[in-house]
């Protein structure tokens, strides 16, 4: 009898185009292995220019670097408040608590699944009774579907609380054409490697003010004071990119449009050959909102159902991923105020991500929808 092993499926596996190794070569030949070099800057400016909107761009070692500076720079720092999406990866969290701060945690609404603004509104109005002002918003893109830009940003003008863009998930999404990224007072990306483009690990950091950036870049690189000796009158850390890994990232960059397309068109896919099940729904793309389509996530009937289609993919060696599990249900974060309505934990129970890589096959689409379907008839 012929024995036949399965071709394993992930989740999101990284990508390579034609230049990456090219440009890492670049890195060896010139001996630039340090950290800094001619790669960050073409990564940079090619992040900038896809990002647009004036952007400037600060290449660091990861996208969770990226949040504890922005919102050092924000100036969060030990007793304060800070309002963070519950609905996210845990790494939209961390870096409050890193600076001695407290996060509180925001449920999401129905439309992008997303910090729910009705909610953030509220928060705010209550921890200002309370006598506390938070001092910042972390809203996330998750899945690469951009939040209520318009919504959130005039929350945030209207009490003058500044916004950490989490938009880790989201390069190549844009809101009302203007790119994910540059849509808060400092964005956050990450190139991690399930992430859309990769440099096996980093992030970068956002902004519209120039002087953000280079403040940035000053907090990443130990805070050297200008002087010829090592002079310090900040705490730094050591957050910047390697030119080695930046040659990745250059790459990548060129072949960021195709990648966006492709997980579009395995989320067309999807939804195209799964729409006869009434039980499988997918997350549409509100007015103004275009995704990258980084994960493809369906929602089942609960639970049962949801767990019944992991086991089965599981089984025929692909990968799927139940959707986050909210930040104010983990038990790190028991402790945790926060504001909630429900939803985040409806979507734990019930939306399971589907394979996604943009190196994915029409076969292996095919098989996955066959399996779907073979669970529920
Ligand atoms: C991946 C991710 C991060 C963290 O980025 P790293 O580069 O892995 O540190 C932050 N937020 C979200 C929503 C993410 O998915």
């Amino acid at each position: 009898m012929e024995t036949t092993v399965l071709k394993k499926i992930w989740l999101s596996p990284p990508h390579m185009g034609n230049n990456e190794e090219a440009y890492v070569k670049e890195a060896f030949d010139s001996n630039w292995i340090a950290p800094l070099g001619p790669n960050v800057h073409y990564f940079e400016t090619a992040i900038e220019e896809f990002v647009g909107n004036n952007a400037h761009t600060a290449c660091l070692s990861s996208g969770t670097a990226a949040i504890h500076l922005a919102l050092e720079l924000m100036g969060v720092g030990k007793g304060d408040e800070v309002l963070c999406q519950s609905f996210t990866f845990s790494a939209s969290a961390n870096p409050i608590t890193y600076l001695g701060a407290t996060p509180i945690f925001i449920d999401s609404e129905e439309d992008t699944w997303n910090i729910s603004p009705t909610l953030l509104e509220v928060a705010i109005k209550e921890r200002m009774e309370m006598g506390k002002k938070p001092k910042a918003i972390v809203a996330v893109h998750l899945y690469g579907m951009p939040y209520k830009v318009d919504e959130v940003n005039a929350i945030s003008k209207k009490y003058d609380i500044p916004v950490v863009e989490d938009s880790a998930e989201a390069l190549g999404s844009s809101y009302r054409g203007f790119g994910c990224g540059s849509l808060g007072d400092i964005g956050i990306l990450s190139f991690n490697g399930n992430k859309i483009i990769t440099t096996s690990g980093g992030g970068a950091l956002v902004s519209k003010d120039k002087s953000i950036k280079e403040k940035a870049v000053f907090l990443a690189t130990q805070a050297r004071d200008n002087a010829p000796h090592y002079q310090h009158s900040h705490i730094g850390y050591n957050y910047r990119m390697s030119n080695v890994l930046a040659g990745i990232g250059r790459g990548q960059m060129e072949v960021l449009g195709d990648r966006v397309n492709a997980r579009r068109q395995n989320f067309e896919y999807y939804k195209e050959h799964l729409a006869d099940l009434s039980e499988i729904s997918f997350l549409e793309e509100p007015e103004g909102a275009y995704s990258n389509r980084w994960l493809t996530c369906i929602l089942t009937p609960g639970y049962e159902v949801r767990e019944k289609l992991r086991i089965a993919l599981e089984n025929e060696n692909i990968e799927s991923r139940p959707l986050w599990k909210p930040m104010h249900i983990q038990p790190i974060f028991k402790n945790a105020k926060h504001y909630t309505n429900g939803v985040s934990e409806k979507l734990f129970e019930k939306g399971l991500c589907l394979p996604s890589g943009s190196s994915m096959e029409r076969e292996d689409l095919e098989r996955i929808c066959r399996i779907i379907k073979n669970e529920l008839r």
